[in-house]
């Protein structure tokens, strides 16, 4: 299997689909505050994870940097609505994006380029050619254009890691908040051993990137051209 990442279009005089749509997560872990690194929140999100029934959940729609002590508080409650093996770090988002939208949409909308959108046909032709990891949770996206069909966004898990030989400045993990990472290398490729087997769509840890397989570039194709770039990540 081949394996792709999406990229937003690099061209915006080029794109073919007039879509644009402006939109908050429902809640999100805050950014830390750290003495060594300043502050900082990072991007990754759950959509699927539903804080609705947390009693404290209103303390979680502010992204507002807090100290590590405030910080460890809010990801404790969190913790229990997020499976085990999902790593959750500041600034981690979760719930639908709540916004606007106007335009219309192709089958798969990638912008950022580390959030994922489908419309409602791409998402069923998706499930019904029988995808695997393919996790949609509706966008709450008002459009004054009822004629328009939904979009989901389509949870990215963070389950593959990049080949070690790619990263060429790796930082040792701050003893103060956690922050760890690296560059984002320009040349490439997936760890082979980590690479969820059979799932057609998943993330990539310690990055923002969101890779699916040549079946899903296949299937969701057959709707027509999307404003999506799909870049081959080799798999070593
Ligand atoms: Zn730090």
């Amino acid at each position: 299997m081949r394996y792709f990442e999406l990229e937003e279009p690099s061209d915006l005089d080029s794109v073919l689909w007039s879509g644009t749509y402006r939109a908050m997560r429902k809640w999100c872990l805050p950014g830390i505050t750290c003495p060594r690194c300043d502050a900082w929140a990072g991007m990754l999100a759950y959509p699927s994870v539903d804080l609705s029934s947390l009693p404290e959940n209103d303390s979680l729609t502010d992204g507002w940097p807090q100290s590590p002590e405030e910080s460890a508080r809010r990801a404790a409650l969190v913790r229990p609505f997020v499976p085990p093996e999902l790593p959750i770090e500041p600034g981690c988002g979760f719930g639908p994006l709540v916004g606007t939208a106007r335009g219309r949409f192709g089958p798969v909308i990638v912008w950022p380029s580390w959030q994922v959108l489908v419309r409602e046909d791409a998402r069923d032709l998706l499930q019904g050619a029988g995808l695997q990891g393919i996790i949609p949770v509706r966008a709450e996206l008002r459009n004054r254009r009822t004629k328009e069909l939904p979009l989901y966004e389509l949870e990215a898990r963070p389950l593959a890691k990049l080949h070690p030989a790619c990263i060429y400045d790796r930082e040792p993990t701050c003893p103060f908040c956690g922050r760890h990472g690296f560059t984002l290398p320009p040349k490439r490729s997936l760890l082979g051993e980590s690479v969820p087997t059979g799932l057609d769509l998943f993330g990539v840890e310690e990055t923002t990137r969101i890779v699916v397989s040549e079946r899903f570039v296949d299937t969701v194709s057959q709707l027509g051209p999307s404003d999506v770039f799909y870049r081959e990540l080799p798999v070593e």
